[in-house]
């Protein structure tokens, strides 16, 4: 689990494996508005190509107290908060294409480029490569860490 920043008030994780296949990217944000849009906005700049962030992947959840543990039930039990913890859930279910090979979501987390990336691969191949790196350094083979 990996926390992230952004411009958003609230916080981020993203849930990858060391190979950077992503299970899940959730937003959590202490408000009364539903915070998806900005969500998605973001989700954009951080995915190439962009429309691979869809409506449908995203959800929306409403968290309380009792499932944010003890001691965040008793203090929102003292100050009695009218707003709810507003999450956003990416969830990208990996899927095959119309050549038939099954892909799913990746991250890149290079610190060549200032924010990470989002991009779909080959599930089961080794050719991962993420197209911000390969479009920054073109013709050179990519260091692998
Ligand atoms: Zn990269």
């Amino acid at each position: 689990m990996r926390r992230l920043a952004s411009r958003l008030p609230g916080t981020w994780e993203i849930r990858a494996c060391p190979s950077g296949a992503v299970s899940v990217t959730v937003y959590s944000e202490w408000t009364r508005r539903d915070p998806t849009v900005a969500v998605r906005r973001q989700l954009e700049r951080w995915t190439t190509p962009r429309p691979l962030v869809r409506g449908w992947d995203l959800r929306l959840a409403t968290r309380h107290g009792p499932e944010l543990g003890r001691a965040a039930e008793r203090a929102l039990a003292a100050v009695r908060p009218a707003r709810g913890i507003r999450t956003v859930y990416w969830r990208v279910y990996p899927f095959r294409g119309k050549d038939g090979v099954a892909r799913r979501l990746f991250v890149c987390w290079r610190r060549t480029h200032r924010a990470p990336v989002f991009f779909v691969a080959e599930a089961s191949g080794t050719n991962r490569s993420c197209p911000v790196c390969s479009r920054d350094r073109p013709g050179r083979t990519r260091r692998r860490r």
